[in-house]
């Protein structure tokens, strides 16, 4: 029986089990067995995303994000993965196609073995977070194309369940803000203003002008008086939104906690965490975590994160940046099992090179195809 027949054979047996006993070779250097068998191939090449509008937020404005496209060819195969690289978090084209050249995927015999493969490039160096979600997406896409079955079934999710999407309005004037309501507000459940300078009332009464869908605001940490965010976060609330991420700078944890002690509505953080490890720190500060795969490293820990947060009794929150469908639609695999999904990356920039998680009446749809499910345009 062929490898591919084989494994295909061994889905019907059972996906999860089989990932879970896959029997790999004990680490790095020990899969140099012979036998012809292929070996995984990693590529990359940068890659600059166009935004479709000039990007404002609390601390900054943009209108291109820096990113790397990565490939994993195994078997005929080839996994999609991506780096997209916001300015805030300080990664750049330059430190992350230097750690992926330091990551060498041909010693591991079996692609299988991702706990071993995963942890190898993760203990490469301290940080990098994009440059490993990258390998993580590519990787994780590579084992669903090979077990011929999409990532949100091999972890067990319903589709059905994937949440709607907020679509996010930038910082602007009043006028633009009205222009981009006006244009996507019979598109989305969820609008999601980005908030934290001096104009927040306008924009909300601008878009509440135009629409009645509810919102979540972020202010991207942005509000520097505890007793005035508490003020303005009972007004939003009033005026229909759900959910505040990231409220004040987040070394301010003790105001943040008051706060979310007292916020009429979840108050969610972003900026405040990045990995796993940075759970333990937050607990009680905040009703729930944004999770994104460019902070986290990848689909691997933020499975592990949302376990965590559902373990503390915190919401689960799946955000993106602005990047293609590739990472955006491996965020969205994992949709099914958040609270909120602000999953609108791919739909912000005019130069996509995928096809794969749609939006449908405000809902997340995910392609059926194995792996990721993209289609590359
Ligand atoms: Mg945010």
């Amino acid at each position: 029986m062929r490898r591919r027949e084989f494994i295909r054979t061994a889905v019907a047996a059972g996906a999860v089990a089989a990932l879970a006993s896959c029997g790999c070779p004990a680490g790095p250097g020990a899969a140099t067995r012979k036998g012809g068998r292929d070996r995984m191939r990693l590529r990359y090449s940068p890659y600059e995303v166009q935004l479709a509008h000039t990007f404002t937020v609390a601390s900054y404005s943009r209108n291109v994000t820096p990113d790397v496209q990565v490939e994993i060819e195994y078997d005929g195969y080839v996994g999609y993965g991506e780096a997209s690289m916001p300015p805030y978090l300080g990664h750049t084209v330059e430190s992350v196609t230097a750690f992926l050249s330091k990551v060498n995927l041909e010693q591991f015999a079996d692609p299988f073995c991702l706990e071993d493969i995963l942890s190898y490039v993760d203990s490469l160096s301290e940080g990098d977070a994009p440059a490993k979600a990258a390998v993580d997406i590519a990787l994780h896409d590579l084992v669903g194309k090979l077990l011929g079955q999409p990532l949100y079934r091999l972890w067990g999710y319903d589709p059905a369940k994937a949440p709607a999407t907020s679509f996010t309005i930038g910082i602007d004037t009043a006028d633009v803000v009205r222009r981009k309501t006006l244009e996507c507000a019979g598109k989305y459940k969820v609008l999601k203003l980005k908030v934290g300078l001096d104009n927040d009332e306008e924009m909300v009464n601008t878009v509440r002008s135009v629409t009645d869908l509810p919102l979540v605001v972020d202010a991207n940490q942005g509000w520097t008086d505890r007793q005035k965010a508490l003020d303005e976060i009972f007004w939003l609330s009033s005026m229909g939104v759900r959910m505040v991420e990231q409220p004040m700078p987040c070394e301010r944890i003790d105001d943040i906690a008051w706060i979310t002690e007292r916020s009429p509505v979840p108050i969610i953080a972003d900026e405040g965490i990045q990995r796993l490890r940075d759970l333990p720190g937050i607990r009680g500060a905040y009703s729930g975590i944004n999770i994104k795969l460019m902070k986290c490293t990848g689909l691997r820990e933020a499975g592990r994160m949302i376990s965590y947060a559902r373990a503390e009794g915190m919401k689960v929150m799946l955000g993106c940046m602005t990047e293609t469908s590739c990472a955006t639609t491996a965020a969205a695999h994992l949709s099914p099992a958040a609270d909120f999904a602000d999953l609108d990356g791919n739909l912000l920039i005019s130069n996509d090179r995928f096809e794969g998680m749609t939006v449908e009446g405000g809902i997340i749809r995910l392609p059926d195809r194995p792996g990721l499910g993209l289609i590359k345009l």
